[in-house]
C-alpha cells in the first residue's frame, strides 16, 4: 500500500500540518476541514479500516484514542468539547482506506449522526 495517501503522509512524503507523531501514530490537519479544528489521527501501519482491527491491536487502538484526546487538548477544544468519529466502509462514508479518527471541534457540531 505504498501509494496510500495516509501512509505517504505518515512517511513525510506528502505535506500535512502535523500535530503529533510517535513511532506508531501520526495526527495531522484534515485537508478539507469540516470544523475550525479537524484533525486526523492515524496509525503509521497501514490498516484499511476498523473491520481490520483485531485484539492484537488493542494497545494501538487505545493509543489512537488517547492521541485523539491529546490533540484535542493541544488544539484548545477540549474544554468546550469535541467529537471523535471513525467512518468504516462505504456505508459509513469512509473515503480514504487507511484507518483514521476524525477529531472535530471549535464550533457546536450538529447533533445528527447521519
Ligand atoms: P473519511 O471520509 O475517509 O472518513 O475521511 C477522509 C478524510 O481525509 C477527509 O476528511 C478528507 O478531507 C481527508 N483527506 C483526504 N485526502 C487528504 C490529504 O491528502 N491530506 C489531508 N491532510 N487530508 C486528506
Ligand atoms: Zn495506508
Amino acid at each position: 500500500m505504498n501509494d496510500c495517501v495516509f501512509c505517504r503522509i505518515a512517511r513525510g512524503e506528502i505535506d500535512a500540518r502535523v500535530f503529533y507523531h510517535d513511532d506508531d501514530v501520526v495526527a495531522f490537519a484534515d485537508i478539507a476541514p469540516m470544523a475550525p479544528t479537524h484533525i486526523l489521527v492515524v496509525p503509521r501501519r497501514h490498516i484499511t479500516d476498523l473491520n481490520e482491527v483485531t485484539s492484537a491491536d488493542e494497545t494501538l487502538a487505545a493509543r489512537l484514542l488517547l492521541v485523539a484526546k491529546q490533540v484535542a487538548h493541544a488544539a484548545g477544544v477540549a474544554e468546550n468539547g469535541y467529537r471523535v468519529v471513525i467512518n468504516c466502509g462505504p456505508d459509513g462514508g469512509q473515503t480514504v482506506p487507511h484507518l483514521h479518527l476524525h477529531v472535530l471541534g471549535g464550533r457546536v457540531l450538529d447533533t445528527c449522526l447521519g
